[in-house]
């Protein structure tokens, strides 16, 4: 007979699902209540709010989408998005590819602006597409590339997209409580994120939020949605209707408490602070990494420090590497993607996954691993060069 499944226990430095905090654990483990019921509705309220601060926006259409963050982006382009339009679509990575699909398959004409894996958006490149094209509605990019580790200066893109008078989708599922964010602050029209990134719960739920401008382009579609669930119109019937919520889907009761539990969780811990968090765990990692001799893919400045895409030392097969980890430190560390497959990994400091432990278990346990894998590095010097970083803050 079939038996329960009892997951291993693993530290999760990848690229996403990172480490989940028991708090919120707990709160999924809760009895489940009705999609409708007043208790319920009042907290869907709370995580409405939570997700205003956690974007920085004051916008009233904020809401979680009840599926991974794939269907959050598809959620923006379908509303946005219709038969004929020019997207011009930022690419550095695996993720603006799929805002490519999202466009053509809706009708629309993508116009490419590419950028090498491991570099960010080229705000003169976006310059020069907007110069060479007239009628641009949208423009879209990934605000943090997790396939290469590139943070995009979104804030520069979007005041280009203003001065066309073009909208802004932007994906925010990597950056969201890692790195800087301002929505309103930076006029993104329609913004999309995830939960199992560094807001640190299970996946399968997307914030979304869409401002008065970009309400108003779907509210003029020409068009039907053409996506039944993803109709941000129907979709608000249920999130947005108050004490009158009409039946759209039963929302995801339990996944949402962990949800409301982990913006809780980030309230407490002040959003500034949730990013300079990222930002010092990354110094200590990095100081550990460097000290050993291994190298970074991406520029300081451009750096994420919730996703470190790192250089594999000559000779050493990566995926015994990982399988190494896995099987004797029960630890989780990313691929390479696309051309870069082979060549790095990608280290997750994402969420409740981004603390001091970790960093000392993921330079220990590469160390140990690679010095038994006969590879070129320096050894006992990675755990001081971390230490020194904490001993100074
Ligand atoms: C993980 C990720 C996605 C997709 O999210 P899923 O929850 O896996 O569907 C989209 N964009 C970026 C930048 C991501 O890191």
């Amino acid at each position: 007979m079939t038996t329960s499944f009892y997951p291993p226990q693993r530290t999760l430095m990848g690229p996403g699902p990172s480490d989940v905090n028991p708090r919120v654990l707990a709160a999924l483990a809760r009895p489940t209540i009705g999609h409708l019921d007043p208790a319920f509705i009042g907290m869907m309220d709370e995580v409405k709010q939570m997700l205003q601060y956690a974007f920085k926006t004051k916008s009233p259409l904020t809401m979680p989408i009840s599926a991974p963050g794939s269907a959050g982006m598809e959620a923006c382009f379908v509303n946005l998005v219709e038969p004929g339009d020019k997207v011009i679509v930022c690419q550095n990575g695996v993720f603006g590819g799929r805002m490519k699909e999202n466009v053509e398959r809706f009708g629309a004409t993508a116009i490419m602006v590419e950028d090498e894996w491991g570099k960010p958006v080229d705000p003169a490149k976006v310059e020069a597409a907007f110069a060479a094209n007239t009628d641009v509605k949208v423009l879209a990019f990934v605000h943090a590339e997790t396939s290469t580790g590139v943070l995009s200066d979104a804030q520069t893109l979007c005041q280009i997209a203003q001065r066309h008078d073009a909208l802004t989708i932007v994906d925010t599922v990597t950056s969201l409580g890692g790195s800087e964010l301002d929505v309103d602050g930076w006029g993104i029209d329609a913004v999309y994120s995830g939960t199992q990134k560094c807001l640190s719960c299970p996946p399968g739920i997307s914030p979304v939020s869409f401002n008065t401008r970009a309400i108003e382009v779907i509210e003029q579609r020409a068009s039907k949605t053409p996506s039944w669930f993803l109709d941000q119109k129907l979709v608000m019937g249920y999130w947005g209707g108050g004490a009158k919520r009409a039946y759209h889907h039963t929302a995801p009761v339990n996944s949402l408490y962990a949800f409301h539990e982990s913006l809780v969780m980030l309230e407490e811990e002040g959003l500034e602070n949730a990013w300079a968090r990222h930002r010092h765990h990354h110094h200590a990692l990095r100081d550990g990494l460097e000290a050993m001799g291994i190298g970074f893919l991406v520029e300081e400045p451009y750096r994420l420090p919730q996703l470190n895409s790192v250089f594999v030392p000559e000779g050493i097969d990566e995926a015994q590497v990982r399988q190494r980890l896995l099987e004797n430190y029960s630890l989780e560390i990313g691929a390479g993607l696309g051309a870069l497959a082979g060549k790095v990994w990608r280290i997750g400091l994402m969420g409740a996954a981004c603390n001091k432990k970790n960093v000392l278990l993921c330079l220990n346990a590469l160390e140990n691993t690679l010095s038994a894998m006969g590879a070129d590095i320096n050894t006992g010097k990675a755990i001081a060069a971390a230490e020194a970083v904490y001993n100074t803050n």
